[in-house]
């Protein structure tokens, strides 16, 4: 039986160097399994893009990082033609791995590595937010784009505190915006502090935020916090952070394949971590994307 080719892209800062340590043991498990294989250092986020982008020679194309990496990854992956495209594997070396929660991957370096020699590809759902595809979740507003903001060396030590930290300096500069888009015939317009569109099945590991989500239905989850005034702002945020959605009829949330989204100014947006297009949004489902779980 003819070897099948793997390219395997690491991020050498992605989850505390994990990997490196490794990366003999990792090189080993896809040898035995029948994999010949090649190795790239990814020296940037728009390296792991463009050599992705590149992988027309390859069947499996492995990315080891967390959803930024894979995020990455995928916009490069979308651009080969679907015949043509190798299927993603991922290993789950990052500090945010929603995704890899979402396809139940081992958290084990040598145990998601079998599981990516075994190559059972699934057909996952993206995200469409202007042209950028994201994997796991679109957001903008409080809380959102501290992935970006949180220095790289915090994140390994501290983790998903990290993030809260930085949130809550966010705060005391924080201003709602307004958005406007329609919705089974409903127009909605409303200053807002926090909104998402989600694909995957948790955001940061708060896995209650989505609890009726599904990365096959071909519908994003769209969930919307409006500003009510602080201490109601803040009780809203804790509810949804703590699953309790103690005033759920505050806190807008709906499927939907297709939105566009106006705002007041234009409002940055964050997409997997990373930084994304600026308001107007059209945002939609996109194509679906083999993967191995
Ligand atoms: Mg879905």
């Amino acid at each position: 039986m003819k070897n099948k080719r793997l390219r395997l892209v690491y991020n050498p800062y992605a989850g505390r160097r994990k990997l490196t340590a490794q990366l003999d043991t990792v090189i080993r498990i896809f040898q035995e399994s029948g994999h010949e294989v090649s190795i790239h250092r990814a020296s940037s986020p728009e390296d792991i893009e463009q050599i992705a982008s590149q992988s027309l020679d390859v069947d499996r194309l492995v990315i080891a990082g967390g959803d930024g990496s894979i995020h990455q990854a995928v916009n490069g992956l979308l651009r080969i033609s679907a015949e043509k495209r190798p299927v993603l594997g991922i290993l789950p070396v990052g500090t945010a791995n929603d995704l890899a929660y979402a396809l139940h991957l081992p958290k084990s370096i040598p145990e998601a590595c079998k599981v990516i020699g075994k190559g059972n590809a699934f057909e996952m759902d993206t995200g469409k937010f202007n042209d950028r595809y994201f994997v796991n979740v679109a957001s903008a507003g409080l809380l959102t784009d501290v992935s970006q903001k949180v220095d790289t060396r915090v994140k390994n030590t501290l983790g998903q505190l990290a993030y809260f930290l930085k949130g809550i300096e966010t705060l005391p500069s924080f201003r709602p915006f307004h958005v406007e888009f329609e919705n089974a015939g409903k127009r909605y317009a409303e200053e807002v502090v926090l909104f998402m569109a989600v694909n995957g099945l948790s955001v940061g590991g708060l896995r209650q935020l989505v609890p009726r989500a599904s990365l096959t239905d071909g519908k994003l989850d769209i969930l919307i916090v409006p500003a009510a005034g602080w201490p109601e702002t803040l009780r809203l945020l804790l509810s949804i952070l703590t699953g309790e959605k103690a005033n759920p009829e505050k806190i807008v949330e709906f499927h939907t394949s297709e939105l566009t989204v106006l705002t007041d100014r234009p409002i940055h947006s964050d997409l997997d971590g990373e930084s994304g297009p600026e308001s107007t949004w059209h945002i939609q489902i996109g194509p679906k994307i083999s993967v191995i779980c």
